[in-house]
């Protein structure tokens, strides 16, 4: 199929044509027609399978065949929300590839930067707003944004806006828009919520759905290695002195795993990046801009960070941390294969995260391949202290310095003790235990950046305290398991 074929606007099919594109892929070929009829749309496709362009084409088309007539004043006639500022960010790009020989302005809107350009660009009339829902939010309750004329609204990656807690928020952006208007909502997945939301905001919607639901990018090969925690560095850097791996995004469950992975990368000789939400917006456009034009071959992030990330060409994708949500899965790893390209995504599983493993193939409904890594020792032992956390390795020294003398040599008495100072035992090695306790990412930007903290993952980890006092058995007992999780 052509995309001319689709009913779209000459001026488009010139700006496709300039962005390279041949044909439609699938989920574009059928939601396009559907959007270009004015019906609602529901469409479950994972990223990377052209789903901006399957909104943004037909919604371009049906501006132009109905313009607002000349001396009118220009007003907003569409709104797109999106839960983070790197994917109002990419989609702004891609509307403003699509629109480029059409007449319309378009305005994004996001925190963590300054308000007063946004609401000059609110005020003076925008054809097309996409916008965080928690920064939108804040310019129309200071009267900035004029909706009244409204006519299409898009929710892009409405499933994520969901884990976010933007709901409340999005109540209130679309209680202020006209009843009258096409809605159309993109989802990785289709789940229950997905739902109650379409018959809450859509008028008979049509479901259009690529692939089985949340069924990962079917170009990307899935890989998983069965690693120790403490070995999942010195199996990285061995990876990576393959080649093929030129452009490799590896995903940490925390910010500040993304950071030690970076800095531990970089020590050996690895240029990287990182992406997450304590750095500022600057800094993330770098990151995304170093890691696009080559100048860094990795970049490592966490999830909410990564979320839309749109660059053409990643090799590899490395759950570095195997995520507890199937979705997250989902997510990253459509940051490779990206429209019909081939990728890798490879998972370092450690034996606690192997329950992730089969919840997400009971949910895809096949099993991931194992692999082995060829020359690497599995059987290594763990690295000293030194990768630790300055502020661990001073809890733990003087943990050292507490224990309670004259008992069986010093350790903690009892079993549950766990070797007395000896982190190379199980599988914890390095690090064991400390998944947990780190509690994801995602409160940097707070609503400000379009991400939101939740409630257990974003205030910053405190330090264990060290008890001053207690250094009886017990108490001892109890401050190793704080410190250790063990
Ligand atoms: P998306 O799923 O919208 O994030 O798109 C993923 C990538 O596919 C983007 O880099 C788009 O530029 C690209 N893309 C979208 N549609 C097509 C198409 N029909 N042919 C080739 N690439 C496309």
């Amino acid at each position: 199929m052509s995309f001319k074929a689709l009913g779209l606007d000459p001026n488009i099919l010139t700006a496709i044509e300039e962005a390279g594109y041949t044909e439609p892929t699938p989920i574009q070929a059928a939601a396009i027609p559907v959007v270009i009829q004015g019906g609602d749309v529901i469409g479950i496709a994972q990223t990377g399978t052209g789903k901006t362009a399957a909104f943004t084409l037909p919604i371009l088309t049906r501006l132009t065949s109905n313009p607002v007539p000349q001396g009118q004043r220009r007003r907003t006639r569409v709104l797109v929300l999106a839960p983070t500022r790197e994917l109002v960010a990419q989609i702004e790009e891609n509307v403003l590839a699509y629109a480029r020989h059409l007449p319309l302005k378009i305005a994004k809107i996001y925190g963590g930067v300054g308000e007063k350009p946004q609401k000059d660009a609110l005020r003076a009339g925008s054809d097309i707003v996409i916008a965080c829902p928690g920064r939108l939010l804040d310019l129309m309750e200071q009267r900035c944004a004029d909706f009244s004329q409204l006519e299409y609204l898009v929710l892009d990656e409405a499933d994520r806006m969901l884990d976010m807690g933007f709901l409340p928020d999005i109540r209130r952006v679309i209680s202020q828009l006209p009843k009258k208007r096409q809605t159309l909502m993109f989802s990785a997945t289709l789940s229950k919520e997905i739902e109650t939301l379409t018959h809450e905001f859509q008028r008979g919607p049509k479901i259009v759905q690529i692939g089985k639901r949340a069924n990962p990018a079917e170009t990307v090969t899935q890989l998983v290695y069965e690693v120790h925690k403490h070995l999942k560095m010195p199996l990285l850097s061995h990876l990576l002195k393959d080649e093929k791996m030129q452009m490799v995004l590896v995903f940490s469950r925390t910010k500040h795993g993304a950071d030690k992975i970076a800095k531990k990368l970089e020590s050996t000789g690895v240029k990287c990046a990182t992406l997450h939400a304590n750095r500022s917006q600057n800094q993330r456009l770098r990151a995304l801009d170093d890691f696009k034009t080559g100048t860094v071959r990795v970049l490592v992030a966490t999830d909410i960070a990564a979320r839309g990330i749109d660059v053409d060409g990643i090799s590899h994708v490395v759950n570095f941390d195997f995520p507890h949500i199937v979705e997250d899965y989902v997510h990253r790893i459509g940051r490779t294969g990206r429209a019909q390209a081939i990728g890798d995504a490879i998972s370092f599983v450690s034996p606690d995260e192997l329950p992730d493993v089969r919840k997400l193939e009971r949910f895809i409904n096949r099993g991931l391949v194992r692999k082995k890594a060829e020359g690497f020792d599995y059987n290594a032992a763990p690295q000293p202290f030194s990768d630790e956390r300055p502020e661990r390795r001073e809890q733990q020294r003087q943990f050292q310095q507490r224990r309670p003398q004259g008992q069986g040599g010093g350790r903690p008495s009892g079993g549950g003790g766990g070797g007395g100072g000896s982190r190379s035992g199980g599988y914890g090695g390095q690090g064991g235990g400390r998944s947990g306790g780190q509690g994801g990412q995602g409160g940097g930007g707070g609503r400000q950046g379009g991400e939101r903290r939740s409630s257990s993952g974003s205030a910053p980890r405190q330090p264990a305290q060290m008890p001053q006092q207690d250094t009886s058995p017990a108490g001892a007992r109890g401050l190793w398991k704080r410190l250790t999780g063990r």
